[in-house]
């Protein structure tokens, strides 16, 4: 195997940028490139419990690579961490690629990451190359052959419901405002962090403009939410102290555990878009029913407290469009 390992700087790389490194290394095609990527893309993990790092590179149906890594956050129970795995599955729907087609993981899947990447139409077919096996030329091998007997989709859900990855419209709008109704931490506004330019610090005016866009936001990434199995879907939108938006969209797989919660969802948005430490986030919103059987809002305050103390939280409700 050629040793040189190009440099990942970036969560996703165009088609035309993969296919040129490819040809640069003299590789025969853009899947060869996965595994010389995987090293560097260790480097952008953030695992202070483990520092264990790991790095998934995958190529989408569309020719532009992805990248995903671990997050671990002090403080938090570990179910909180996101694995390089769930990272790189966000990082594909964020970016509105339709389909993964191989990956390069640094170590092997663990059964919580197989069982993810079963939610996905052609899981078996997926194409997996672990970087550290034995063997002196590791190969992709399907996922079919690192989970034989799966549990997935298939056993709940019918064929046309759709699944990870694929287009979502779950048809949902937001309740009538009833300040009553709000979880409002507004009142935390003049706390901002001033050494990083909140921009909503105090401004009430402003405040009410970003509310806007982040609710908006929120409701988008509710509409985009894969919850087949609760039927509860739920979305987030973080904002940065540039006024940036990030979403995320709660993911449910068929075994209910592993799922993935939108607040982790929105956090592999801001990563991947080079997003700085995260007491930059300075707002966040969550869009779910109001009395939902899977309810994310005491989980998502716990860990926005954790990952950001002074980020303004706020919770809106909402309901199937009639
Ligand atoms: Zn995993």
């Amino acid at each position: 195997m050629n040793q040189y390992h190009p440099t990942v700087t970036q969560f996703v790389i165009e088609s035309s940028v993969a296919e040129s490194i490819a040809q640069s290394m003299n590789l025969p095609s853009v899947l060869h490139l996965l595994p010389h990527l995987v090293n560097s893309a260790q480097s952008l993990a953030r695992p202070p419990i483990s520092n264990y790092h790991v790095g998934a590179v995958g190529l989408g149906s569309d020719g532009r690579i992805f990248v995903g890594v671990n997050l671990e956050f002090p403080g938090l129970p570990l179910h909180h961490s996101v694995h390089a795995e769930q990272f790189l599955l966000t990082n594909l729907a964020v970016h509105r690629c339709p389909r993964l087609l191989s990956v390069a993981v640094s170590a092997a899947p663990c059964g919580h990451c197989r069982q993810f990447f079963q939610e996905l139409r052609h899981s078996s077919s997926l194409q997996i190359l672990v970087t550290d096996d034995d063997e002196s030329a590791p190969d992709f091998k399907p996922l079919s052959k690192f989970l034989p007997h799966p549990f997935g989709p298939h056993d709940l859900l019918d064929q046309e419901t759709p699944l990870l990855l694929e287009q979502h419209d779950n048809g949902l709008d937001l309740l009538p405002q009833n300040d009553e109704y709000i979880n409002d931490n507004s009142n935390n506004l003049s706390n901002g962090d001033e050494n990083c330019g909140n921009p909503i610090n105090g401004n009430c005016e402003k405040y009410e403009k970003y509310e806007t866009v982040l609710r908006e936001a929120a409701l988008e990434a509710a509409n985009n939410s894969h919850a087949p199995y609760s039927g509860c879907p739920s979305g987030v939108a973080l904002m940065d102290c540039e006024g940036k938006v990030y979403k995320g969209s709660y993911v449910e797989s068929a075994a209910f555990n592993p799922s993935f919660g939108p607040v982790q969802a929105a956090l592999v948005a801001y990563v991947a878009s080079g997003g700085g430490g995260y007491e930059r986030i300075v707002a966040a919103a969550l869009v779910e029913e109001e009395t939902p059987k899977v309810r994310q809002e005491d989980t998502a305050r716990l860990l926005l407290k954790a990952i950001s103390p002074k980020c303004v939280f706020q919770v809106f409700y909402c309901g199937k469009c009639v």
